[in-house]
């Protein structure tokens, strides 16, 4: 989990005469990728409750995984629709073409892919399996954790999408420090959805612009070293970050966080801009540090995760046994693992009903860690990550898969 911003980004992004940047900011992700317009919001989920909203569903079904960030479904669940999860498979973290069309039908009013950590998924499987089942139905590329990733053709695996989520809090592949993007095909509904947020969220105050700038300054600072065990001691020893925990991605029941209906400020949306400029020297980088970990992991033969195309590797994921154990080992080697995503949607408050519906969603839910693949980390840092994993694993071999 580290920004990709570094401070003089900070520092640029916080200088005055930044009027109409939100604008500019909008403009540039969507020629980008290709997207008609963009709308920014303070958080990723509002910017899917704004959809959902403005499309005017209500108590409609939409086809979300259950292993995925859970600020989806909580989002769905707030805006008075209902979700319809979508186990993974066994050996993998997305949901097949198979298990998907399993889902949905007729009544199903949109579908969310999620290419989870940066992974590719079976896009052609996908769009047959959304053609064939439910024609019509709306596609939400949560593209959150994968951003432009290309399919083995080159083109962008949500090419074909209605809407595409990206997200730019912290640990995201791009870091505005908190917001989301929302790119559209169809540039009317982009007018409806921009006329909605505008009418609904206020304006940030001066004491916000200071606030997102001490925030940010903290961020930086805090993830600075990927490996360094300073994040862990700041989310577990002060409430500097605590945003980061609970808190925030609500895991005790649907909820959207405090602050969540003011825009962000103007120095975000320039963060973001500068940060989109370094899009591919970021994106390199992550696959850089991802293809050591990739080569090194396999030479000691570690099971991972095969692709159809090369990730945007958001996060590195490996599933192990004992997470928990394997987690405390590495961080008594100075090394902190992530684990992002340490459950299944259904198996949480709030989604009694579809507990134990996707049994393979929950197994990844407790087994999957996330070695740190933050930008800039040296090849020096990964084999000592790797080195240390194959220590763990001669001392304790039932820990591992
Ligand atoms: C981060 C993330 C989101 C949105 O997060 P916000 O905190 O609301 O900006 C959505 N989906 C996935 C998969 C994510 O990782």
């Amino acid at each position: 989990m580290k920004p990709a911003f570094d401070l003089t980004e900070l520092f640029r992004a916080a200088w005055p005469g930044n009027a109409g940047e939100e604008a500019r900011m909008e403009a540039a992700f969507a020629e980008k990728f290709r997207f008609s317009a963009a709308v920014f919001f303070p958080y990723g989920r509002t910017a899917i409750h704004a959809l959902l909203r403005t499309m005017g569903w209500r108590n409609r079904e939409i086809v979300v995984p259950a292993y995925t960030c859970v600020v989806v479904p909580h989002t769905v669940m707030l805006s008075g629709n209902r979700v319809s999860f979508v186990d993974c498979q066994a050996d993998y973290f997305h949901p097949s073409a198979g298990q998907l069309a399993d889902r949905l039908g007729p009544g199903a009013a949109m579908v969310v892919p999620t290419p989870l950590y940066g992974y590719p998924l079976d896009g052609e499987g996908y769009r047959q399996a959304i053609q064939e089942r439910s024609p019509g139905v709306f596609v939400l590329y949560d593209a959150a954790q994968c951003f432009g990733l290309q399919e083995a053709s080159g083109r962008f695996q949500f090419e074909d999408a209605d809407a595409v989520l990206l997200a730019l809090g912290v640990g995201k592949l791009l870091c505005s420090l908190t917001g989301g993007l929302m790119l559209f095909k169809d540039a009317s509904l982009a007018k409806q959805v921009r006329a909605y947020r505008d009418r609904t969220f206020i304006p940030p105050t001066w004491g916000d612009a200071v606030a997102k700038w001490a925030y940010g300054a903290a961020v930086w600072a805090a993830f600075r070293n990927p490996v360094l065990v300073l994040t862990h001691f700041l989310e577990h020893k002060t409430s500097l970050l605590h945003t980061f925990t609970e808190d925030l991605y609500g895991k005790t029941g649907p909820s959207l966080p405090a602050g969540n209906n003011k825009q962000p400020t103007a120095l975000q949306a320039r963060l973001a801009r500068l940060q989109l400029r370094r899009y591919p020297e970021i994106i390199k980088e992550k696959r850089r540090i991802s293809s050591v970990y990739e080569n090194l992991l396999q030479q000691e033969g570690f099971k991972l995760f095969p692709h159809r195309s090369t990730p945007t590797y958001a996060q590195f994921p490996l599933q192990v046994k004992a997470r928990d154990p394997v987690m405390a080992a590495l961080l008594d080697r100075g090394i902190q693992a992530g684990n992002l995503i340490d459950y299944s949607c259904p198996d949480l408050p709030g989604y009694e009903g579809s507990q134990g519906t996707c049994p393979n969603a929950s197994q990844f839910g407790r087994e999957m860690i996330n070695l740190p693949n933050g930008p800039y980390m040296p090849p020096r840092d990964v084999e000592r990550v790797v080195r240390a994993m194959v220590d763990i694993r001669q001392a304790q071999p039932d820990w591992f898969r």
